[in-house]
C-alpha cells in the first residue's frame, strides 16, 4: 500500500536533477503515489517509475496539483525551480506554493531540502 502521494515539478533547467535524484532514490519514491506536471512526469516515467502525468506547467499543470492540495490528495510536493528565469505561468507557480502554506504541506525547493525530506522518519517507508 502507497504512503501519500507526491507531486514532483521541475523548470527545465532543473529536470536533469529532478529525474536523477528520483533515480538516486527510487526505492523511497515507489512507496509513494506519485504525480508530476507533464515534461516533469515523462522523464521520470522514463526511468521506468509509475507516475501519472498531469498538463504541462505553463498549460496548467501546476494549476491542477495546487487543485489536489487543495482537496487533501497531495502530501508533498517536490518543486525544483529555476530562481533564475521568467515563467508565464508565474501566478500558476503561485497559487501552487501558497496552497503548500495553506495547507501545511511539506514543499522541497531544492535538492538540499529534497534530501531532508526523503530522509525524514515522517516520510519514511514503512
Ligand atoms: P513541465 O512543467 O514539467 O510540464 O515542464 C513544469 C513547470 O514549468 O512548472
Amino acid at each position: 500500500m502507497k504512503k501519500g502521494t507526491i507531486a514532483l515539478i521541475a523548470h527545465d533547467s532543473k529536470k536533469d536533477e529532478l529525474v536523477e535524484f528520483v533515480a538516486q532514490n527510487r526505492a523511497w519514491f515507489i512507496g509513494f503515489s506519485l504525480v508530476g506536471t507533464g515534461t516533469t512526469g515523462g522523464r521520470i516515467a522514463e526511468q521506468g517509475i509509475d507516475i501519472e502525468c498531469l498538463a504541462s506547467g505553463p498549460l496548467g499543470g501546476d494549476a491542477q496539483i495546487a487543485a489536489r492540495i487543495t482537496e487533501g490528495n497531495v502530501h508533498a510536493v517536490i518543486f525544483f525551480r529555476d530562481p533564475m528565469g521568467k515563467h508565464p505561468h508565474e501566478p500558476d507557480i503561485n497559487m501552487l506554493l501558497r496552497q503548500c502554506d495553506v495547507h501545511n504541506i511539506p514543499l522541497a525547493t531544492n535538492l538540499a531540502t529534497a534530501q531532508l525530506l526523503t530522509a525524514n522518519q515522517a516520510f519514511k517507508r514503512g
